[in-house]
């Protein structure tokens, strides 16, 4: 593996790699590394792919300053693991190698509805945020394919959009939730659960179990409030629980039967933000 700090050098090496026709995948991550990510990573491989990862935490997409510093940083044990998967290139940038110019006045993304709903709506400027590293990244690695989460699943449908905007011919593609033996949906953010925590967390796969197992044509309100009352009980302060139509993210509180939809979780537990989803027809 060959690490990378500087963006200049990087694109440099990839253009090299690209002329001698090798294909490019990227996996974009903020570290704090577990086998959600590495599963992107073997995806890139399987597709024989000079898969590059980075991990740097981006300091526009957290509009909580908290969240921000307590971000959980492993990178000797990100690196290792990284390693021993069999990435080709692991780029660890600075903030002046992102933002040359700072991180004031940075470009504006025209995101519409996706932007005003869910993690738009809660966390202002995440999704602008997102889109100013991630234009900045899809332009220094300038990647075949680009690997990501479904576990952010409004996240795969902004960057989608943000790839239109840009009219770069990066292909995404969306790999599955990888979960814990007990369905917690694996998250860096997990870390900083305590034991207890940590077992009441998979309460969210469990509501949304219910929600999916349940669903039935007409409202679905009353599954709504029986999932946020099953959360609110063990502890959680819920942020959002809805149920959106998969394919363009709009909020449906009625069912046809037919149409596929998706729910989406956000609750903090012990101050921890968590979010997760699924897709349930
Ligand atoms: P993050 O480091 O949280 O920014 O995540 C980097 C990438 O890994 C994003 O595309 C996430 O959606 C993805 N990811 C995070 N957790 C998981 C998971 N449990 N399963 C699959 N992908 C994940």
């Amino acid at each position: 593996m060959i690490l990378f700090k500087r963006a200049d050098a990087l694109s440099e090496y990839l253009q090299k790699q690209r002329s001698r026709s090798n294909r490019i995948g990227f996996v974009p991550t903020m570290g704090a590394l577990h086998d959600g990510h590495l599963e992107l990573v073997q995806q890139s491989l399987k597709e024989d792919l000079l898969t590059v990862c980075s991990i740097f935490v981006n300091p526009t997409q957290f509009n909580n300053a908290t969240d921000f510093e307590k971000y959980p940083k492993t990178i000797a044990d990100d690196i290792a693991k990284l390693e021993a998967a069999g990435t080709d290139i692991l780029f660890i940038p600075g903030v002046s190698d992102i933002y040359p110019n700072g991180t004031s006045g940075l470009e504006r993304f025209d995101l519409g509805y996706l932007e005003t709903i869910l993690e738009g709506s809660s966390r202002p400027g995440h999704f602008q945020g997102v889109c100013q590293v991630m234009s900045r990244l899809i332009t220094i690695v300038n990647p075949h394919l680009l690997f990501m989460g479904q576990k952010d699943y409004q996240q795969c449908m902004v960057v989608s959009r943000l790839i239109s905007i840009m009219n770069h011919p990066v292909k995404l593609i969306t790999a599955p939730t990888v979960r814990q033996a007990d369905g917690l949906a694996m998250s860096s953010r997990n870390r900083r659960l305590t034991d207890s925590g940590r077992t009441t967390a998979t309460s969210i796969f469990q509501a949304m179990t219910t929600i999916r197992n349940n669903i039935k044509p007409g409202s679905l309100l009353p599954l709504i409030a029986k999932a946020e009352k099953h959360l609110t009980s063990r502890g959680f302060t819920v942020d959002y629980i809805e149920i959106a139509t998969a394919n363009d993210l709009k909020i449906t509180h009625e069912w046809d039967g037919k149409t596929s939809l998706v729910c989406l979780v956000a609750a903090f537990l012990e101050e921890v933000r968590l979010i997760d989803n699924m897709v349930i027809s």
